[in-house]
């Protein structure tokens, strides 16, 4: 299984102590299949979904919409085609 997170033990986001992950892509279905293709990064609860939602990415649609298109480019650098891509998660976010 490929993964983007990093040895490294730091948040992707604001580089503080890491204290979760999180699926790059996400939602209904989808989460599982960002697991078993490695498309997560380490995070802490804070840029998560537990601080203010202008500065987590859960809740916040800007967020959410940038996390999935780079969790769909990564996934296009790594794996196939954006119809390859769009046959596995079901649609496009590019
Ligand atoms: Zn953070
Ligand atoms: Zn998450």
């Amino acid at each position: 299984m490929k993964s983007i997170v990093t040895d490294y033990d730091r948040c992707f986001f604001c580089n503080g102590p890491a204290e979760c992950e999180h699926h790059l892509l996400f939602g209904k279905g989808i989460r599982d299949l960002a697991e078993a293709d490695g498309i997560k990064v380490k995070s802490c609860n804070r840029c998560h979904n537990m601080g203010k939602i202008q500065e987590r990415i859960h809740d916040n649609p800007m967020a959410e919409k940038l996390s999935k298109m780079l969790g769909q480019a990564i996934w296009e650098k790594e794996y196939g085609t954006r119809e390859e891509f769009r046959k596995r998660y079901g649609k496009s976010y590019l």
